[in-house]
């Protein structure tokens, strides 16, 4: 018996489904029944009929399985797998940034923590920020907590005010890289794409600027693609399309990504744990919010 027959053997015992996300090592991607990007997760999270959901991710994200589909026991199998970008925001800073901008629409990546989600309008993920925020009437949007995320959005849609809040959160893994590392790529024949959590100098450089699941869906455009995003990723692009070529760079790893390994998700599914627990308030009204970004299309 091996780690993986122990897995698929609890998860049909205990009536689990395994979800990953595209940034998880890929021995656990490999074990998943569903592996996507933060939206792709949370609709599977929200469609999920099992008893139990496995969220093999990070904290905010088992939180938005709970949210939305909160009759559900939904466990992670690292409970100190957090965000250093969702750490940039706390509830306080949102509601002082409405009492500042009375008018302005609360628009918060899921990339956040559940207690700052129950202060925004409507959250949104890479792959739909720009839909989101030119669904709002509200011409000023205070959009956190990526200020990255925010400049490109901002750049999509010149009638909107964006205003970064905080002025300076961002992701320490999307950060990493140079406009060289851009450069290097075309010069060797690959199309260059960077995930929008890289800042404007290195969009600039890039052929296409997307999510992980559009990197996904915009993979027909070129036989040859250097990935600006989590290293792993790489790993479910070769997967799905094995007669592409597709390069990555080492130095773009995401540490609480890789806390989750087979052991300790063979060891989630015995113990049922961690368990995600949330105030029903918090709760509530952090589901109002991912669910009317849900239903924009885009
Ligand atoms: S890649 Fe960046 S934004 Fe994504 S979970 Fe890791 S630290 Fe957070």
């Amino acid at each position: 018996m091996t780690i993986a027959d122990d897995i698929i053997r609890l998860k049909k015992e205990k009536n689990a489904v395994i979800l990953a996300h595209n940034y998880q090592p890929p021995e656990i991607q490999d074990l998943a029944d569903y592996t996507g990007d933060s939206l792709e997760l949370a609709i599977k999270a929200k469609d999920a009929e099992e008893d139990i959901i496995v969220l093999c991710g990070v904290m905010f994200m088992a939180e938005t399985a709970k949210i939305l589909n909160p009759s559900k026991k939904v466990i992670i199998p690292a409970e100190d797998a957090g965000c250093p970008l969702a750490d940039y925001l706390t509830a306080g800073m949102v509601r002082d940034a409405k009492k500042g901008n009375p008018g302005a629409e609360v628009v918060l990546y899921v990339n956040s923590t559940a207690e700052s989600k129950a202060e925004a309008d409507i959250t949104c993920t890479s792959a739909n920020a720009v839909s989101v925020c030119a669904s709002l009437k509200s011409e000023t949007i205070l959009f956190g907590p990526d200020s990255n995320l925010a400049s490109w959005v901002a750049e999509k849609l010149p009638d909107k005010k964006i205003i970064p809040l905080p002025k300076d959160g961002h992701c320490p893994v999307h950060t990493e890289f140079s406009p060289r590392d851009a450069e290097d790529a075309k010069k060797k024949g690959y199309t260059v794409v960077c995930h929008p959590e890289c800042p404007k100098s290195i969009r600039d450089e890039c052929d296409l600027v997307a999510s992980t699941g559009q990197m996904i869906k915009e993979a027909d455009r070129s036989e040859k693609w250097a990935v600006l995003t989590e290293k792993d990723m790489v790993y479910r692009l070769k997967k799905e399309f094995p007669q592409k070529d597709f390069i990555g760079f080492e130095k773009a790893v995401c540490k609480d990504m890789k806390l989750i390994t087979p052991e300790k998700l063979k060891k989630a599914l015995e113990d049922e744990e961690t368990e995600i627990t949330l105030p029903k308030d918090i709760m509530d009204r952090a589901k109002d919010a991912i669910e009317r970004m849900i239903k924009i299309k885009g």
